[in-house]
């Protein structure tokens, strides 16, 4: 098997990379582990002692376990993991706090967590307006959780798909017509000479509007040894935090098959 990165921004918020020699099955395994069984902190308890605000408690809690969380994978387990048996402890679960007057806009930002590295990642996230006179106070209870559970735990968005193989042959006219129809920018054009672009030929999608502008000149195939998987983090883990960690879960549960078939 074969990696090769092809895109990771700045922020490390985002990655497509090629596997090679792997196929379908291998990278949808992949993608089912991200979505399913990486864990991630999300608020999961709310105890208000004070909602004179417009919106419900639920609503507001609901809201709360929406917001990404920074999360240290290596400090805490899944409560019903853990050695407190799910009751929750230190190890389980991060207390944070949250007191605020009106008149204001309540951020994410305003969450204050007992431990420093369980934070909201978009402070800027807004969860209540208060009016004058009117206040919000609670206790939040974040816990590690999976997206198999409820959606606020999934840790980002996992897809894929086959290397697109496009191939451009000589005698086209209509070059500049041939760029335009592409909706991700695949081809470059210049003095009606039409070439792919090596930065961007991965994001093509199998659309074929380029094949119906001319059918003669244009093919785009996918090829079946290689795929785009691409990693985009909603911020509570890295992408190779997230890469990882779906790693290990394949692993555990072939560890435990094996384990189980041992026994027959
Ligand atoms: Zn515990």
């Amino acid at each position: 098997m074969e990696i090769r990165i092809l895109e990771q921004d700045k922020k490390k918020e985002a990655v497509a990379f090629l596997i090679k020699g792997a196929g379908p099955v291998f990278a949808n395994t992949l993608r089912r582990m991200i979505v399913n069984r990486v864990p991630t902190m999300a608020i999961e308890d709310v105890e208000f002692r004070k909602n004179s605000s417009i919106l419900y408690d639920e609503v507001i809690a609901h809201r709360l376990g929406l917001v990404p969380l920074s999360t240290d994978l290596k400090s805490y387990t899944v409560p019903a993991e853990c050695t407190c048996k799910g009751k929750g402890c230190g190890k389980c679960r991060v207390k944070l706090i949250l007191k605020v007057s009106g008149p204001a806009v309540v951020l994410a930002s305003e969450l204050k967590s007992k431990d420093p590295a369980i934070k909201p990642v978009f402070p800027k996230i807004p969860i209540a307006k208060l009016l004058k006179g009117q206040s919000l106070e609670l206790e939040a209870f974040a816990v590690l959780g999976r997206g198999e559970e409820h959606a606020k735990w999934i840790p980002g968005h996992a897809y894929y798909k086959q290397k697109p193989v496009i191939a451009i042959s000589e005698g086209y006219k209509n070059a500049a017509e041939i760029a335009a129809s592409c909706p991700v920018q695949v081809y470059d054009e210049k003095n009606g000479t039409l070439s792919i672009n090596k930065d961007n030929y991965f994001r093509c999608h199998l659309c074929n509007a380029c094949v119906d502008v001319d059918p003669k000149h244009i093919s785009v195939k996918e090829d079946p040894d290689e795929i785009v998987f691409v990693v985009e983090s909603f911020g509570q883990l890295s992408c190779k935090e997230i890469l990882l960690s779906a790693i290990d879960e394949i692993d555990a549960r072939l560890d435990a098959f094996q384990k189980a078939f041992k026994g027959v």
